[in-house]
């Protein structure tokens, strides 16, 4: 068995586990990787063979390399984000449409078309 390090994050225990991996709302599966137990850190390391699948199912799906910096706007009391044309086209993001959006961890924002 390998033996795992600590939780490069907060140096708690780190357990073999899947975990699910998505790319926008594109669920790419579950993969295994060292999770911190710690509930209120809970960093997930995906193995390098992982990381390779990731990517494999990822340009599969077509959804590989569209993750980019984006700038964020102000209009009255809301901010305002672009979606770049690639990902709308993709993911059939019309003006005038909905989407569902909701925070989904510390620094992670999930919007659903
Ligand atoms: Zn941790």
């Amino acid at each position: 068995m390998k033996k795992i390090n600590p939780c490069p994050m907060c140096g708690g225990k780190m357990e073999l586990k899947k975990v699910p991996y998505s790319s926008g709302n594109e669920k790419i599966g579950e993969f295994d990787a060292e999770k911190c137990k710690n509930k209120k850190c809970g960093e997930a390391f995906f193995l390098e063979e992982s990381s390779r699948m990731i990517e494999q199912k990822a340009k599969e799906l077509g959804v590989w390399g569209m993750g980019r910096k984006i700038a964020i706007g102000k209009s009255g009391t809301s901010l305002i984000i672009r979606i770049p044309k690639d990902i709308a086209e993709l993911y059939k993001i019309q003006n005038g449409g909905t989407a569902l959006i909701f925070p989904e961890g510390k620094n992670r924002i999930c919007l659903e078309v």
